[in-house]
């Protein structure tokens, strides 16, 4: 159950479906061209079988030609009578001239009369074939077929293996006897090339009388089996014989299992590739899902924390708001009771405690500016008024005025500035403050010199940069002076409450743009910020 169920879990996963589908396509067309290439090799196998029996059937058709010829003199010789004077030389020369015949006979009626080489052959004469019903059998086949027919291998009468081929002599018409040849089966077999196991690298052969009959008399001593194998077989009619070519060692069949192998492992290894290829997109997919999914928790995420700060600012605002505003009015009591008590008190106060008062009324007009700056603060991003066509070089000339009662030695250089599309009162407010700036943090023995300057200006923003030669900012300190009630230098007279450059860095960001310093110590400070040309 177990198992059907994951069969059914890893067939549902399409990359192997894939896989298992060209699997089986590959493994059928490996099959196909397995049997294409049996099919081929056996056919090759076949023809070179074909072809070693068609040159052993000729050879041996050559051999049969050479006895036809040496007869039919023989028979030639017996039918003119001339057998008592010229069997002896004839047949002497013809098995001289002729080295696959081993002895010439003539048979009168079914009596050997007359054999060369007599010396060794004597029995032969005078033998009866008809005393062996083999014999007799061959040589009434001779009469039958009226040509040279061979009887063969058998035990010759005169001793040894060998094959007579005969031919029937006929005078007026009329059977007469057989003119006959000797060969002996070792004489026979060099003849078509082969030895007495009828076994060479490649084949194995055998001749025998009988269609099938292996276990009859054989011309070769192997004891092969020629009934299945690649085998040829063909009939040579001068002997009734058969030959038998087999091929010793057929590859067809190892090639094509060696080609299926391939195949199979082959089938197996593309489809495995073509499931991982499959896999792949697969596999991006279900990351970009993951990676999608994380985004979005990450976003949703985000926007929680984003209306959680806005709320939180909101409510900041709100309290900042609240604390300056109702802060004002003690604060104010302070100071004006403080006041009082100077003028009514005056003599009875002395040169110590009019002192402390100056310090307490200065300690709550300080106070009072910096709950001024922080309600600034809060209102930075909330303007009433609309944007307008604001002329810097107007704005300037009234901060102009406003410092050179303070540095009447100090000087404001600005120029060709731009009119810009924007609010009027934190444009003012950034001016003034990075103007203000300039002028208190100068060096004491050296007169300020300010300027004002658009350095950069393309299609959406432009870039001002305020340059002053004051007393200059360490870079250790050029991030923190941004922020609220950050100070560095704190001199008498000084009524900073460290705001101010918070203020204008959330103005200007406000207004889109960015804010930063460039500084060294002693020599001067550059504030750059940059407007857009339109706040959307
Ligand atoms: P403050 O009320 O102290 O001026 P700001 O926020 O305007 O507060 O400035 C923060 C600090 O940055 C100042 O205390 C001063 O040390 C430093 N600073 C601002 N402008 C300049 C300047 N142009 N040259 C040198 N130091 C400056």
């Amino acid at each position: 159950m177990n198992l059907l169920r994951k069969i059914n879990k890893y067939l549902d996963y399409w990359p192997n479906q894939l896989a298992i589908i060209s699997f089986f396509i590959l493994l059928i067309i490996s099959i196909f061209l397995t049997y294409r290439i049996y099919n081929n090799e056996y056919g090759n196998e076949l023809i070179k079988v074909k072809e070693e029996s068609f040159k052993i059937k000729n050879q041996l058709e050559s051999t049969i030609n050479y006895s036809s010829n040496v007869v039919k003199v023989i028979s030639f010789i017996a039918e003119k009578n001339l057998e008592e004077q010229e069997f002896e030389p004839v047949a002497k020369s013809l098995v001289e001239k002729n080295k696959y015949v081993d002895g010439i006979q003539l048979v009168k009626g079914f009596e050997i009369i007359k054999t060369y080489p007599l010396i060794g052959n004597e029995k032969t004469i005078g033998y009866h074939l008809t005393a062996d019903s083999l014999h007799k059998r061959a040589a009434k086949d001779a009469i039958k077929k009226n040509k040279i027919f061979f009887e063969g291998p058998f035990q010759l009468v005169q001793g040894g293996m060998g094959i007579v081929g005969r031919e029937p002599i006929y005078k007026n018409g009329k059977f007469w006897g057989f003119s006959a040849v000797i060969i002996k089966t070792k004489t026979f077999l060099k003849s078509i090339h082969l030895d007495d196991f009828g076994s060479t690298s490649n084949f194995e052969y055998q001749i025998v009388q009988k269609e099938g009959d292996l276990s009859g008399p054989k011309f070769f001593k192997n004891n092969g089996d020629f009934s299945n194998g690649i085998i040829h077989k063909s009939f040579i009619p001068a002997g009734d014989w058969y030959l038998y070519v087999k091929l010793k060692e057929p590859k067809y069949l190892n090639r094509s299992i060696e080609f299926l192998i391939y195949g199979i492992v082959l089938s197996i290894i593309i489809a495995l590739y073509l499931r991982k290829l499959a896999e792949e997109p697969l596999k991006l997919e279900s990351l970009v899902d993951k990676k999608t999914a994380d985004l979005e928790k990450l976003n949703i995420e985000l926007e929680n924390r984003a209306k959680e700060l806005t709320k939180v600012n909101k409510e900041l605002e709100y309290f900042a708001y609240i604390i300056s505003h109702d802060l004002q009015e003690p604060l104010r009591m302070i100071t004006s009771f403080l006041t009082q008590l100077e003028k009514k008190y005056n003599d009875v106060i002395d040169e110590k405690g009019k002192k402390y008062i100056f310090f307490a009324v200065d300690g709550a007009k300080r106070m009072k500016n910096i709950i001024l700056d922080i309600l600034e603060f809060s209102r930075v991003g909330k303007y009433n008024d609309k944007k307008e066509a604001i002329n810097l070089n107007d704005i300037i000339h009234e901060i102009e005025s406003f410092y050179k009662l303070e540095f009447p030695h100090g000087k404001l250089i600005y120029e060709n500035l731009p009119i810009l599309n924007s609010y009027k009162s934190p444009l003012i407010q950034v001016f003034q403050n990075l103007i203000g700036n300039a002028f208190k943090y100068s060096k004491e023995n050296e007169a300020p010199i300010v300027s004002v300057k658009v350095i950069e200006e393309d299609d959406k923003q432009i870039t001002f940069a305020v340059k002053d030669n004051g007393i200059g900012i360490e870079n250790e300190y050029l991030e923190k002076i941004f922020v609220l009630f950050q100070r560095l230098h704190t001199r008498d007279g000084d009524k900073g409450s460290g705001m101010g450059l918070a203020i204008v860095k959330k103005i200007v960001e406000n207004l889109n743009g960015t804010i930063w310093v460039e500084s060294e110590v002693n020599v001067g400070s550059t504030f750059y910020f940059t407007l857009p040309k339109e706040k959307e």
